[in-house]
Order: C-alpha cells, then sequence, then structure tokens
C-alpha cells in the first residue's frame, strides 16, 4: 500500500487536479490512499471566515462563505463537464457540505463566539470539500474511487486546533476502515488535517496538518512509501522563497527532516517523521508539477551521509529570559520553571542557561501570557520579540571541521542573542534581530552552499 498524500497547490485548480490524478493513475497497482488538503488559499479562508463571524460582521462574513461556496461549485462544474450525471451528484454534495457550514457560521456569528471547537469544525470544512470534487473527478476520469471520513480514522485529544494523535486508537482504526473501503475499487481518497476526538467532536491537527495525516495513515496500514506531493522539486537547501540558488537534496536521514521541519522548513509540518520512523517507511517528498523528477528521499540514518543539508529559519519567535538569584545552588528550580511550561502548553524550541538567568525562544503564534505571569511570580521575566532563529542542520555536523567557522564568519557584526548546538549533533541554532534574518540566512546559505572557495 501507498499513501500519496497531495498539499494545496497540488489540488488548487482544474489543472492541478488533473496533474494529481494523472499521478495517482500511474500508481493504482501499489493501492495508494489518497490524502488531500483543502484547495490552495482556502483554509485562509475559512480561518478569515470564522474570525469574521467571531466578531458578528455579518456582510463580510456571507460574502466569504459565497466566494468559499462559488470557488467549490465552479471548480466541480469545471472538473464534471462531460458527465452530467456526476456533476450534478457532486455539486448537490458541495452545497450540502456548504449548507452545513453556513448555518453553523451564521449561529457563531449571531452569538459573536467562536470556541477552538466550532473553528476546527469550520476550518476542516476545506478538506470535506477538496475530497468531495476529486473523489467525483477520479471516478468520472475512470479510476474507482471510495471516499473515507478521516474523522474516523484519526483519532485525537481534544486540543481541538492542535490534537494530539492517539496513536494507538489510530492503529486499531486505520487498517479496518481502508481494507473496507478498498472493496471493489482501485483507490481510496481522504482528508488530510481533519481529525476527531474519541467521541466524534471535530479536531484539527494544525496548520499544515495534512502531512502528518498521511504519515499517520502510513503507519497504520505499514506503507510501502509515504509520497508528499507538493509545489517544489523536493526538500531544499534552504526555502526557495526566501534563497536564491537553493539545491534539492537527493536524500535526508529521518532525523535531519524532523529537525529541519521542527527548526522552520514548512516543507513538512514538524511531526510527519515520527510515525514513519516507528515503522522505517520511507518518504518521498516530489513535485506535483514536475512528476518525472526524483525529489528527495527521507530514510534512515545508515544511508545518509555526513555532511551540512540545509540553513531553516523561524522568522518571528519569541526570547523569554527569566531571571533570579533564588536559581543559585537551587536544584529544582528548572524542573519548576519547565511545569509551567508544561501547564501551558508552550513548547519550547531554544534552551541557554547561566549562572542565574535562563533564556528559551518559543513560536510567536504560542499564547504566553499565562507562562509569562506565572513565572514573573518568582522571578524577573523579560520577553524579547522581533527576533529569528537560524539553524544549520545536517548528519553529524558538530564533528565537521569549521563548521562553526562557517556558520559564523557571514555573520559579520550582527548581533546574536543566543546560540544552541543541539544535543542532537544534528542542529547548530542561533537567534538574531529579526530585520537581518533574510540577509543572515542567504549568506550562511552562500558560504555553505554556494562557494566552492568555503567547502
Ligand atoms: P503544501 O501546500 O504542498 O503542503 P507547503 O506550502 O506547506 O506546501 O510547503 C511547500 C513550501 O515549503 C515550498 O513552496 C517552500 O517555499 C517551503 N519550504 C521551506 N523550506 C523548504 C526547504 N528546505 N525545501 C523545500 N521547500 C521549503
Ligand atoms: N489545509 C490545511 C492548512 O492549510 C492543512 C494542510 O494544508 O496541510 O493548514
Ligand atoms: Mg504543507
Amino acid at each position: 500500500m501507498l499513501v500519496m498524500k497531495f498539499g494545496g497547490t497540488s489540488v488548487a485548480n482544474y489543472e492541478a487536479i488533473s496533474r494529481t490524478i494523472s499521478i495517482v493513475q500511474a500508481k493504482l497497482e501499489e493501492k495508494p490512499v489518497v490524502v488531500v488538503s483543502a484547495l490552495s488559499k482556502v483554509t485562509d479562508l475559512l480561518y478569515k471566515i470564522s474570525d469574521s463571524a467571531a466578531v458578528k460582521n455579518v456582510v463580510e462574513t456571507e460574502h466569504l462563505l459565497t466566494e468559499l461556496r462559488e470557488r467549490h461549485t465552479n471548480l466541480a462544474a469545471e472538473l464534471l463537464q462531460s458527465s452530467s450525471a456526476l456533476k450534478d451528484e457532486a455539486t448537490a454534495k458541495v452545497n450540502a457540505i456548504c449548507d452545513k457550514l453556513d448555518v453553523f457560521v451564521k449561529a457563531v456569528c449571531a452569538l459573536g463566539e467562536l470556541s477552538d471547537r466550532s473553528k476546527a469544525f469550520i476550518i476542516s470544512t476545506g478538506e470535506y470539500l477538496s475530497s468531495t470534487i476529486i473523489c467525483y473527478t477520479m471516478n468520472a476520469r475512470g479510476i474507482r474511487t471510495n471516499f473515507v471520513d478521516a474523522r474516523k480514522m484519526i483519532i485525537t485529544s481534544d486540543d481541538f486546533l492542535k490534537g494530539e494523535p492517539v496513536v494507538d486508537e489510530i492503529k486499531k482504526r486505520v487498517p479496518e476502515i481502508i481494507s473496507d473501503a478498498y472493496a471493489g475499487v482501485q483507490a481510496v481518497i481522504t482528508q488530510g488535517f481533519v481529525s476527531s476526538t474519541v467521541s466524534g467532536e471535530p479536531t484539527v491537527l494544525g496548520r499544515g496538518g495534512s502531512d502528518y495525516s498521511a504519515s499517520l495513515i502510513g503507519m497504520a496500514v505499514d506503507a510501502a512509501r509515504i509520497e508528499i506531493w507538493t509545489d517544489v522539486d523536493g526538500v531544499r537547501t534552504a526555502d526557495p522563497r526566501v534563497v536564491n540558488n537553493t539545491k534539492c537534496l537527493e536524500k535526508i536521514s529521518f532525523e535531519e527532516a524532523a529537525e529541519m521541519a521542527h527548526f522552520g522548513a514548512k516543507v513538512l509540518h514538524p511531526l510527519t517523521i515520527e510515525p514513519a520512523v516507528e515503522k522505517n517507511i520511507p518518504i518521498y517528498v516530489l513535485n506535483s508539477m514536475n512528476p518525472d523528477g526524483e525529489g528527495t528521499a527521507i530514510l534512515r540514518n545508515e544511508f545518509i551521509e555526513d555532511g551540512v543539508k540545509s540553513v531553516s529559519f523561524k522568522e518571528n519567535i519569541l526570547v523569554i529570559n527569566i531571571f533570579s538569584t533564588r536559581m543559585i545552588n537551587t536544584s529544582g528550580f528548572l524542573k519548576k520553571v519547565f511545569e509551567i511550561f508544561s501547564e501551558g502548553k508552550v513548547s519550547v524550541d531554544l534552551i541557554s542557561t547561566s549562572e542565574a538567568n535562563i533564556s528559551v525562544t518559543v513560536d510567536s503564534s504560542q499564547k504566553i501570557d499565562e507562562v509569562v505571569a506565572k513565572l514573573s511570580e518568582f522571578a524577573d521575566v523579560v520577553v524579547d520579540t522581533d527576533k529569528s532563529q537560524i539553524s544549520v542542520i545536517g548528519k553529524n555536523i558538530v564533528n565537521l571541521n569549521g563548521i562553526l567557522k562557517k556558520t559564523f564568519g557571514p555573520l559579520g557584526d550582527c548581533r546574536i542573542y543566543m546560540i544552541s548546538q543541539g544535543a542532537s549533533y544534528v542542529n547548530i541554532s542561533f537567534v538574531v534581530d529579526r530585520n537581518v534574518y533574510r540577509n543572515v540566512v542567504c549568506e550562511i546559505h552562500k558560504y555553505l552552499f554556494e562557494d566552492e572557495d568555503c567547502n
């Protein structure tokens, strides 16, 4: 069995969906489970709809709901024009999904109240719409395909907007559901990103979570391969939107990929690697606009050479500095601090400590007010904003000659606020001012990957 995940740009419109279906068609012998994201930008639109409903902006909310409906009904009509029965059926399904959303959103709008639970329901609509349209189109184009509701398979905690998978439950449910769905068909399609609690309440896996859905399904069905089809030729030496002259990596290790994703490379959701590692399932990152390309293989460590693979970054992070003289000679201080982060569900990236100070970095999207208030009860806390975190990643980089010179050499007189050489031997990370991050990333990339004299 093969899991194939197609991201938003790979299902953005008529041309993209047609290409995607041809890619699946070529692999039917491997029994594909197709996992799709919402059409490009649709999840953003659904976020806007929930925000606008939450502040009771009736006119804007209705306008956005119409935009959502029209984009999908138009697309269904275009893709299914040669098969009027399937077109009518698909359009009726799309309208039914939109009707249900309209009723729900209008209730939110009337009350002006939006819980995480309601938001999870709203933002998961995009994947139901895309998977419905693509399922009908696959059937119209001669691929007998069954539709599976991911909420029955991907079970999570009740963290509605970032559900934590209940792996045992997923392992129990997915093989049976997929095997039943495969009766008499050539392919199965389901939604990325969406999930539910064990009692059926809608949850989602967090932004970019379709990659994670694919690897959870891959793990549960013991897939031969997990393919992540996106809009770049594979995992590259840096984000091509920020750095020119990036190179595509032929293969990287699970560990390198996990670090790259965790430290900002958007090409994969940070948790994608974990389920695949458990069953040692190779992941391939491929370009749906160039299906014949080799892409990048993500494999076990032993197949991968030592060396620097990429420069990742998180553009907007916060540095939380905790000062306390009580830290000196006291055991248990760190425990207390990290318990507060854990209770507040704030995840920490980098840590550095000195005699009376701990500094940690956290993603700026996290809510830290409560954590800061609790820490302030026994320490002085200063939060630095407008900072970026840059990470140089590669297997055993700490053993490479001159890696620090190569990493920090191009920085000139740029201020560095924190440095952390990962305990994993895979990454060196540091924090700079946000207004210089682009320059720093480009300079380091040039020095590490472009300038022959420096390699
Ligand atoms: P999808 O919608 O297919 O999930 P994403 O936009 O989530 O696609 O991820 C693909 C994007 O990730 C690329 O367009 C690229 O800009 C970005 N990206 C960031 N870092 C890297 C990297 N190291 N290699 C390749 N792409 C990267
Ligand atoms: N549609 C979701 C998002 O935009 C999930 C995904 O694309 O992976 O975040
Ligand atoms: Mg993505």
